[in-house]
């Protein structure tokens, strides 16, 4: 075989092999990817052209191969821009978008490769510059071009409107490089239209085809184009085999053949397992990403569903509240004989009524309780007062019941004020919740109430000879809808949702919360320690917010 081995011819060969050596190896990596995919079939369709041209030029001798070569190239180089555009709608995300004008030109690149072999398209083949063979345009010839180079044009210009709307650095490494080897590519392999149209010029741009595949390998590499993790092993890997062949092709002596045969039989042996493993690695950490970003987004969608929930409870109990304060204040006006005196036979369910209400009126202040401080729009409004006082009211309030269920308290505050810094409201209804669980799960006996002050501290505490609480069931009790297994034998309507309130506003001032109990049937104490006196400096810039994410949250039950 006589071949012409020149500038050009060489060109050619080595684009043809660089083409093909970079679609394989991005194919073999991940061939589930789009842009994988089609950067295989762009390499593999120049590789086709790469050769045929190469053959016309270089290799056939008679016009009827020139003929077939220039056919089989040019049905390759139809399918070149398709599959580029493709490529480039896969790396920057447009395939939607651009969808319709893509297949449109698959039509028109099928209606090429059909009139390829047709003198409509190329009359004839003759020797032209430096080619041994050079296609004569046919009528169509024209309008492919026209075909070839509009839909490169496009591709990059949508490229190029990427470019404007990204500053993400990889991204954007990502884009130019296209850029590159699209002119270098295009450029290069698109020069030999000059000839074909006797335009004047060698095709001298032609080398820069076969650094295409280069630039890109570049951009494999450093902006993960094509995302090919395991292609530094697989190019090393190749690199190495090929260095032990061709010095197994020149070895002279038989000794120096059985050495590189050999170090070229281990090396393809051992590069296979580790190519191998490498992927094998990859894929593991390929699926540990997707597990943790469909992870992640569970975990935002449960996010996003408490929020929803949270509102809702908030909207719901706000509509509940109106209707319910009508009925407990009525309930109240008859109670007190506003409409007139109430018969006998009435009074008791009107009192039932009442204290139905009443208890429901808690529990929805409970939810919407809770969703203000889930939402974070808990509000509290500090001002420096004496805590024995507002002990003191709790406990007035609460006597009717303690009496009501014939139980006794008693009550020590001290004589001295422990002053503190706090909601006032707010303290107040966490005493009156424990207070009101004392008397609910409390069957006999009695109540104590002690206030003390010690260490910069006041410390409440409120014993009761109830049921008292299991020790496995203590570090549990002050989460949200948390009760004690047999609670509801005691108190039916409870929510669980009252110590959960009382822990977090105390969180909110520095304070805490905690319970001790001997065990079942002994009784128990529940604790609430504050600040008071010398240490409010420490609680000045709580003053200054409205809104409090507390920072020193201390344990609730030691
Ligand atoms: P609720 O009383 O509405 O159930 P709380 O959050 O106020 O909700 O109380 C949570 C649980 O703690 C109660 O269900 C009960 O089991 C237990 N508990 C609270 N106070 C006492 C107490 N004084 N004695 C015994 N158990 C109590």
């Amino acid at each position: 075989m006589n071949i012409s081995f020149d500038y050009y011819s060489i060109s050619l060969l080595l684009g043809g092999f660089t083409a093909l050596l970079s679609g394989v190896i991005v194919f073999l990596h991940d061939r589930r990817r789009l842009e994988n995919q089609a950067w295989f079939w762009l390499n593999l369709s120049s590789a086709v052209w790469s050769f045929g041209y190469f053959a016309m030029v270089a290799v056939v001798t008679s016009k009827g191969s020139a003929m077939l070569s220039d056919s089989i190239l040019h049905i390759a180089a139809s399918c070149i821009p398709l599959f580029y555009f493709l490529m480039v709608l896969a790396v920057t995300g447009r395939y939607e978008r651009h969808r319709n004008f893509l297949f449109t030109m698959v039509a028109a690149g099928v209606f090429f490769m059909l009139v390829a072999p047709t003198s409509y398209f190329v009359r004839d083949v003759f020797a032209k510059g430096p080619f041994r063979y050079v296609p004569d345009p046919g009528p169509l010839y024209a309008y492919f071009t026209v075909y070839f180079f509009a839909i490169v044009l496009y591709a990059l210009w949508i490229v190029s409107r990427r470019l404007k709307e990204t500053y993400e650095p990889a991204e954007r490494g990502r884009l130019w490089s296209i850029m590159i080897f699209t002119i270098a590519g295009f450029g290069g392999g698109g020069s030999v239209f000059l000839l074909t149209f006797n335009i004047g010029i060698p095709p001298y741009p032609l080398i820069l085809f076969s650094l295409y595949p280069v630039i890109s390998g570049y951009a494999i590499f450093r902006y993960q184009l094509f995302d090919t993790k395991v292609i530094t092993t697989e190019l090393l890997t190749f690199g190495l085999w090929i260095f032990i062949l061709i010095r197994a092709l020149l070895a002279t002596t038989p000794r120096e053949q059985v050495v590189d045969g050999l170090l070229l039989f281990l090396t393809v042996i051992f590069g296979i397992f580790l190519i191998g493993s490498v992927m094998r690695e990859v894929e593991i950490r390929e699926k540990i990403q997707k597990l943790a970003e469909n992870l992640e987004h569970a975990n935002d969608r449960l996010k996003e569903l408490d929020r929803l929930k949270s509102e809702f409870v908030s909207f719901a109990t706000h509509q509940i509240r109106g209707p319910l304060t009508s009925i407990k204040g009525y309930a109240s006006l008859m109670i007190e004989g506003d409409y007139g005196a109430v018969p006998d036979n009435i009074k008791e369910p009107i009192h039932i009524i009442f204290q139905s209400s009443q208890a429901m009126a808690t529990i929805v202040e409970d939810f919407l309780n809770v969703s203000r401080i889930e939402q974070g729009r808990m509000k509290y409004e500090w001002s420096v007062f004496d805590l024995r006082e507002l002990v003191n009211q709790a406990v007035t309030e609460a006597k009717p019941a303690v009496e009501r269920k014939g139980l006794t308290i008693s009550v020590s505050l001290g004589s001295a004020p422990l002053v503190v810094r706090a909601d006032k409201g707010k303290i107040k209804q966490v005493i009156g919740n424990l207070l009101d669980n004392a008397v609910k799960y409390t069957p006999k006996g009695g109540i104590t109430v002690t206030l003390v002050g010690r260490q910069g501290k006041a410390r409440l505490s409120i014993n009761d000879t109830g049921v008292g609480i299991r020790s496995e069931t203590i570090p549990h009790l002050f989460q949200k809808f948390s009760r004690a297994e047999d609670a509801s034998k005691v108190n039916i309507l409870g929510t669980g949702l009252g110590l959960y309130v009382a822990k977090e506003m105390l969180k909110a001032h520095a304070g805490k919360v905690w319970v001790e109990s001997p065990g079942e049937g002994k009784g128990s104490t529940f604790f609430v320690e504050l600040a008071t006196g010398q240490n409010f400096h420490e609680l000045d810039s709580l003053e200054k917010s409205d809104k409090i994410t507390p920072g020193t949250s201390k344990p609730q039950n030691p």
